[in-house]
């Protein structure tokens, strides 16, 4: 059952014109407790940025993006790379390695088609083998970003849907909120998953997906969270990972207005 959203209803408010990305969003205007919202022009998500296109990588730049928060394994980012956006690596754009899958696992379930598993359980299972490091030092690349954050995987379904659900719920982001958020993608997935299905990295998988075992399911990412914060808080999660507390205070005061 889906939850009824009090904000977010559907991508058109959130959706980010980028020329060769399909599956951008601001993760800004989401309502969060005490009547405060989450705020725009801070943290984008998407799917890789190997697709841009000249025009896109112009926008982008235009919207801000100073940070790239890269989610995929070593192997995705040297067999896919950057695109056109490598051309600016370094002089614009930062890039942040931040893998939310080890690459020892990515053979296994590349895509969290979630065959082995339901995807709560592959997802927590993701941070388990090693994702969490990735998910703390994130926190504080966000925090000293001069810019705009991409943060970013191959389609931007699955570990950037990972990433943002914590993010979310570290801002203390409605549930429902961050339940619609995660199902938005669904209405991009299939021309994201044909265009990565061209790539040599993915062809493997994704030749003859599965769309309907791709969809994003109602009730998983908050599943998901239930599991990584038990009886406990994502925030004191986060901290007994490594996460000081005034990475924490400074999260917030950058994203919450
Ligand atoms: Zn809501």
């Amino acid at each position: 059952m889906i939850e009824k959203c009090c904000t977010v209803k559907t991508h058109q408010d959130r959706k980010i014109d980028i020329p060769g990305l399909v599956n951008a969003r601001d993760l800004g205007n989401v309502s969060i407790t005490m009547g405060r919202k989450f705020s725009r022009g801070v943290l984008i998500r998407g799917e890789s940025p190997q697709f841009l296109t000249t025009d896109g990588l112009n926008k982008m730049i235009e919207y801000g993006v100073s940070d790239l928060l890269d989610l995929r394994t070593e192997t995705e980012v040297r067999s896919e790379g950057y695109g056109l956006l490598e051309s600016s690596v370094n002089s614009t754009v930062k890039i942040h390695h931040l893998p939310i899958i080890m690459d020892k696992n990515w053979s296994k379930d590349p895509i969290g088609s979630g065959k082995t598993h339901k995807k709560s359980v592959s997802f927590h299972n993701w941070l388990l083998e090693g994702g969490v490091a990735s998910v703390v030092r994130l926190v504080d690349v966000i925090n000293n970003a001069e810019g705009v954050c991409y943060i970013h995987c191959a389609a931007g379904k699955d570990r950037t849907g990972v990433v943002t659900s914590i993010l979310y719920a570290l801002a203390d982001v409605q549930r429902c909120c961050i339940e619609q958020d995660y199902l938005i993608t669904n209405e991009y997935v299939i021309e994201v998953l044909n265009k990565l299905g061209k790539s040599k990295t993915y062809i493997r998988d994704l030749k003859k997906p599965d769309l309907h075992a791709q969809l994003n399911n109602p009730g998983e990412i908050t599943e998901f969270l239930d599991l990584v914060r038990g009886t406990s808080s994502i925030e004191e999660w986060l901290k007994s990972k490594g996460l000081s507390e005034e990475s924490i205070l400074k999260y917030r005061e950058k994203v919450i207005k």
